[in-house]
């Protein structure tokens, strides 16, 4: 069974739980490092930056959490997740996320987003994105791909299996991010397929 970290320091970790049981995957709670160990994917949650920061800091979570991502592990941060991957925090994706980007009478709204995702989503309905207090990514290196943008600010953003959304996918019913986390998960420990012989000659 794919085993899936949520980080729970603080936020609405439940709710991605329960998006991954629906799946048939194992969510396990994150507090420290400890539970980092034999996880096959993770989850870093919405809820509020500057205290999940703290935590991480209680906790030394901090390197325990980027060896884990480092060595390859699919992540999925939402909202303060996506926040809490970019480069003044943990640094595991190149970009600079602004907090609160939307502007404080913006509080929450939802827009439709088209997800360049694989195959769950092609040629299926858009994701209804709801964005509560939301950040956006402000900055950017080469390396990271824009999936989505709103207002021309990129709010959805991937580097191979590091996927962030400043949006809550885990509230909505959707549970495609959760899924293609699942199955990046289920990739990784098969390994890639070997080539036939004739093309590795
Ligand atoms: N505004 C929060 C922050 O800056 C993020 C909001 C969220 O995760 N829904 O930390």
């Amino acid at each position: 069974m794919t085993v899936v970290g949520v980080l729970a320091l603080q936020g609405d970790f439940e709710a991605h739980g329960r998006v991954l049981e629906r799946l048939g995957a194992q969510a396990r709670v994150v507090r420290e490092s400890a539970d980092l160990d034999g996880l096959d994917a993770l989850v870093i949650p919405g809820g509020e930056s500057t205290t999940m920061s703290l935590g991480i800091e209680r906790e030394g979570l901090a390197e325990p959490l980027r060896a884990v991502v480092r060595a390859g592990t699919p992540v999925l941060g939402t909202c303060a997740g996506l926040i809490m991957l970019d480069r003044d925090h943990l640094d595991l994706l190149d970009m600079r996320a602004r907090r609160n980007a939307f502007g404080r009478q913006v509080a929450s709204f939802e827009e439709e987003l088209d997800l360049p995702l694989g195959d769950a989503f092609a040629g299926s309905p858009p994701v209804r994105a709801v964005f509560i207090r939301a950040p956006w990514v402000e900055e950017h290196g080469e390396v990271i791909d824009v999936l989505a943008s709103v207002d021309g600010h990129p709010v959805a953003v991937r580097h191979g299996d590091i996927l962030a959304v400043a949006f809550h996918p885990e509230i909505t019913g959707e549970d495609r991010l959760h899924r293609w986390l699942v199955e990046r998960a289920a990739a990784r420990r098969t390994g890639p397929t070997p080539a036939p012989a004739h093309e590795a000659a």
